[in-house]
């Protein structure tokens, strides 16, 4: 209720702000929601999904300028003089170009890791400010003037009072389509993007795809305020579309904080006072001459950051007392359909074999010439020592990675060539050794990540927020899978703040969200207490019964001989033995080579 109470304020402030402030502090506001408006989508880019852009500044250039052109320009070419001078039409082919060169420098950029990304933004950030300046058509340096003013159905916007009215409105809805956006199954998968990509792959997401979507929306909201900006000014030259401006967002990005939509308004809001401040301010202390503000702008951005890595928009968060916060408590509707399930195939139907599989890292060969197979309604267990090749033949069989020689197949379906993403969508899903969750998510949207691939519904209906239904039904079937394996209690806990072995157990929930029919995990039990290894046993052992296909990894050889139907034995990348538990605990090769050392 208080989160309403607060809107309603800031909207009547921004209602009256026109009318009561000075003429020189609308422009202050309305410079401070342009800025704003391109910090979000780089909160968006950068933030969320862990992609540094230096070159937004660009695409805002390519928003104004596509205006400017379209609508100062005398004789148009033929092909554009259905624009007929109108800035209305002059977004529309604005948002069309921005988001045709988005695509095209998304396509040739975002397959980059590591510091070829920031590299490309200030390499295309460059060329585009250096385009701007030189095409003759384009006014050159000096720029284009004479810009006409918006009007909104006959209201001519023509003084910043009143375009103060329009920038805000797009502002706000922008705020709001991202934090939809940002809270529905496309919005888990792009908050998988940092720190998360191997996993969200083996959960069916498409990493490429949400990078891409991320890097379009941002590129067009900097068209956006591009387009505002060359109405507001009504003249545009290449100065404030240069690189110098891509980093000063970045910064306000920063400064606002990475992590929330509301980010955005601080950080703009903040560097724009501070910086006519010390101008204003810092010639009357230090003199008139040099350029001191740039200085002392530097350094305290050095001491934020040094302070607050996060930004400012969780120190503010920070200050309100408790019980003034919003629990966003995500709401779960009980009353809507269940998801549907894949049939599950007949028990002891061979789902998944391996033949003789290798792989080599260089010189070393981590799994030599592996067979195994695995039927529904069984648990196999793959065992070995340190070092043997588990996770390496882990990796083949859900085609995490490739083997250097021989086959996995399942469902009769070769993996070759198929990636981590469609083998999960034919039904195979896993848990990793290393725990892989997005620890500042919750449980509960952790485990929904798992579902990613039983809905449907995109990105349009997900920022219009259109897709509560399905949305709904995936957190119901999160929900349940969390119960079912014990966790209930902590749905809307941080995944981070779980221990160890209920990390564990919520990879297996969401794992289960998939609804495979393989399931594959790697030492489920370590770090379990005894009696949650008991409650783990327990699952396990009627999921088989349902008819899922399990193989694990283990260390625990209590938790293994009382659980597995076979056990597979590997040692230095081979298998030595294979059978029932009580055979392998007599098999002296095993007793020698693995058992024998521990006793
Ligand atoms: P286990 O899971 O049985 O403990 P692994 O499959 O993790 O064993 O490792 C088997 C061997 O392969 C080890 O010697 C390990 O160092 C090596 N190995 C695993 N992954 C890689 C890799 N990506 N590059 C090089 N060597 C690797
Ligand atoms: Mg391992």
């Amino acid at each position: 209720m208080k989160h309403r109470y607060l809107i309603a304020i800031g909207l009547v402030f921004l209602t009256l702000a026109p009318l009561v402030l000075p003429t020189y502090q609308v422009t202050l506001l309305n410079y401070i929601g342009l800025y704003a408006l391109v910090v979000l989508g780089l909160i968006l880019l950068t933030g969320v999904g862990g992609m540094t852009s230096f070159g937004q500044a660009a695409f805002v250039g390519l928003g104004a300028y596509t205006t400017a052109y379209l609508t100062t320009t005398e004789q148009l070419p033929a092909w554009l003089s259905w624009t007929a001078g109108s800035p209305w039409l002059a977004l529309l082919v604005g948002i069309t170009l921005t988001a045709a060169v988005a695509l095209f420098l998304g396509a040739l950029t975002l397959r980059l890791s590591g510091h070829y990304l920031p590299l490309g933004t200030i390499a295309w950030g460059i060329s585009l400010y250096y385009l701007f300046g030189t095409m003759s058509s384009m006014g050159g340096h000096t720029g284009i003037s004479g810009l006409p003013s918006l009007s909104f159905f006959g209201l001519l916007l023509d003084k910043g009072e009143k375009i103060f009215y329009l920038i805000w409105v797009i502002l706000l809805l922008a705020i709001w389509i991202t934090s939809n956006l940002l809270n529905s199954r496309e919005g888990r998968a792009i908050r998988a993007l940092k720190g998360g990509q191997l996993m969200a792959e083996s959960m069916g997401v498409n990493t490429f795809r949400s990078k891409m979507v991320i890097f379009l929306i941002s590129a067009l909201f900097a068209a956006i305020s591009g387009w505002l900006y060359a109405h507001t000014q009504r003249f545009v030259n290449p100065t404030p579309f240069g690189l110098h401006m891509g980093i000063d967002y970045l910064f306000m990005a920063l400064i606002g904080g990475v992590g929330s939509v509301w980010g955005a308004l601080v950080g703009a809001g903040v560097l724009t006072m501070l910086k006519q401040w010390l101008q204003d301010w810092l010639p009357l202390i230090m003199g008139s001459n040099g350029q001191y503000e740039t200085i002392v702008f530097g350094l305290l951005i050095v001491f934020m950051m040094q302070r607050s890595p996060g930004g400012l928009w969780p120190l503010l968060v920070k200050l309100v007392p408790m019980r003034w916060r919003i629990q966003q408590h995500i709401l779960i509707n009980e009353n809507v359909d269940n998801l549907s399930r894949r049939p599950l195939p007949e028990k002891g139907e061979l789902l998944l074999e391996a033949h003789d599989v290798t792989r080599r890292f260089g010189g070393l060969v981590a799994n030599n010439k592996m067979n195994l197979s695995l039927h529904a309604g069984e648990v196999l267990a793959l065992i070995g020592p340190n070092g043997a090749g588990k996770s390496t033949m882990f990796n083949q069989l859900s085609a995490v990675d490739t083997p250097s020689d021989g086959e996995v197949i399942f469902m009769g379906t070769s993996l070759q060539g198929k990636s981590s993403r469609q083998v999960a969508n034919m039904g195979m899903s896993r848990t990793f050794q290393h725990v892989k969750l997005l620890p500042t998510m919750t449980v509960l949207e952790n485990v929904a990540l798992g579902a990613h691939m039983r809905g449907s519904k995109g990105v349009m209906s997900a920022a219009l927020h259109r897709e509560r239904e399905e949305e709904q039904r995936l957190l119901k079937e999160a929900k349940y899978q969390l119960e079912r394996v014990g966790l209930g209690d902590h749905l809307y806990a941080e995944a981070g703040s779980l221990a160890l072995g209920q990390q564990r157990i919520l990879e297996i929930a969401r794992a289960l969200c998939a609804d495979p029919c393989v399931l594959l995990l790697d030492e489920p039990a370590a770090g379990l207490r005894f009696k949650e290894k008991q409650a783990l046993a327990q699952l396990l052992t009627k999921l088989k019964e349902e008819g899922l296909a399990i193989l694990l990894v283990e260390h625990d050889m209590d938790f293994v001989m009382n659980l597995v139907d076979r056990i597979v034995v590997m040692e230095f990348g081979e298998k030595i033995a294979e059978g029932k538990p009580e055979e392998i605990q007599t098999n002296p090769a095993v007793l020698e080579a693995y058992l024998g050392g521990e006793e």
